[in-house]
């Protein structure tokens, strides 16, 4: 079984549809072992966001994921970072196929409800950024 890391961003808790999201993660066979609502801070968002520094849109995706209360989350699974990056759907929600998460729920490229890990280096890195060990069981 392989860890991911998620978020549940602004976008989706300010409509309250984190039991939604969390509805689709566990019928795609994903388990959240960890789990808890933060009120994320700028620096902790520009660390976790951190590779898109240089981008036209960084200050932008800080602004966002600081405006309001987000989930973040451990997924355990078969293939869990690919299968949740599966299950989250394309980027932009315009290009994500049907019964995916984004699909359902973004509003656009931009607050598209999820984040999910990339590979199995950067699921560490983002999963040690907010938890502790012996807070995912
Ligand atoms: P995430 O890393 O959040 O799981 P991703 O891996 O699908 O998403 P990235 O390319 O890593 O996509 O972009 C990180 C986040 O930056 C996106 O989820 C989105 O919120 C934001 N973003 C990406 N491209 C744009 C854009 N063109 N305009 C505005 N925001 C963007
Ligand atoms: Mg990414």
């Amino acid at each position: 079984l392989e860890r991911t890391f998620s978020i549940i961003k602004p976008d989706a808790t300010a409509r309250n549809l984190t039991g939604a999201v969390n509805a689709v993660i566990e019928k795609a066979g994903l388990r959240i072992v960890a789990q808890k609502r933060i009120q994320m801070t700028r620096a902790q968002a520009e660390e976790f966001y951190g590779v898109h520094r240089e981008r036209p849109f960084f200050g932008e995706l800080v602004d966002f994921m600081i405006s309001a209360p987000v989930v973040v989350q451990v997924l355990e699974g078969e293939n869990g970072i690919a299968r949740y990056r599966e299950v989250m759907g394309a980027t932009n929600p315009e290009n994500a196929a049907e019964g995916t998460i984004r699909k359902l729920y973004a509003k656009s490229v931009g607050e598209n409800s999820v984040h999910g890990s990339d590979a199995p280096d950067t699921a560490k890195i983002e999963i040690a950024q907010f938890f502790a060990g012996n807070e995912i069981v």
